[in-house]
């Protein structure tokens, strides 16, 4: 068996109940993800629009492709028409181009609001503040083709793993009270997304529901 036959099978084996694989593929040449496929991983995570869509056409069609990067609005019109989960929605205007491209392709489209909870500056993703302003506004609550089902968030790049497991129990925090509150009455929302290669053990302990997990399964980048 190959070293990521291997890896998914070690990593599926850990997962508590109710708990999913997303094997992030991004960079990384279409006969390692037909490595994984054959290993039963079904859930395959990218970053990239462009690369997301040449891997689509070339791999079986039964693969659930999940986008987990940045995504800019002007790129969703070309995976709204296959994509199974949008991981990262860090704004009203993309969610409410999410809902659009995903009507005009028929389609319901599962999105995950990015949560900020990282040391690290970055320009995406909401403070726990701004998250629960947002899901209180309502804004979302028409936009059927485009259901928020959950949260999104990256720890901070660091050994400490007792700081990355403050930052995932501040987010499955802000899940539950999201949960309880302004998502009572939306059975969707029930997904946590959190924990990479290095952290998706303490994440999966502070309550994700999705891993994406990359470098650990296909090892270093290639591209
Ligand atoms: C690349 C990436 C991952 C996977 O990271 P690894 O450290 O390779 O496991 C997970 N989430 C996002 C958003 C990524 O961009």
């Amino acid at each position: 068996m190959s070293q990521i036959q291997d890896e998914i099978k070690n990593i599926t084996a850990t997962l508590p109940q109710g708990a999913r694989l997303v094997a992030v593929s991004k960079f990384h040449p279409e006969s390692s993800i037909e490595e994984a496929y054959k290993a039963g991983q079904r859930i395959f995570g990218e970053s990239h629009a462009q690369e997301l869509c040449r891997k689509r056409e070339l791999l079986p069609k039964d693969i659930e492709w999940h986008f987990i990067g940045h995504l800019q609005t002007n790129k969703v019109k070309y995976i709204a028409p296959f994509v199974a989960m949008i991981h990262a929605v860090d704004s009203m205007k993309l969610l409410r181009e999410i809902d659009k491209q995903a009507e005009k392709a028929g389609r319901t489209i599962p999105c995950l609001l990015e949560l900020h909870v990282a040391k690290e500056e970055t320009k995406f993703g909401f403070t726990p503040d701004e998250c629960r302003e947002f899901a209180a506004e309502g804004s979302w609550k028409p936009l059927a083709h485009a259901p928020i089902c959950g949260l999104m968030c990256m720890a901070s790049n660091t050994d400490d793993m007792e700081q990355v497991r403050a930052e995932f129990r501040l987010a499955h925090g802000l899940f539950n009270e999201l949960k309880a509150g302004a998502f009572a009455d939306r059975p969707c929302f029930k997904e946590c997304s959190w924990g990479m290669s290095h952290d998706y053990p303490v994440a999966l302990e502070e309550g994700s529901t999705l891993i994406r997990v990359g470098s650990k399964i296909f090892g270093e980048r290639m591209y």
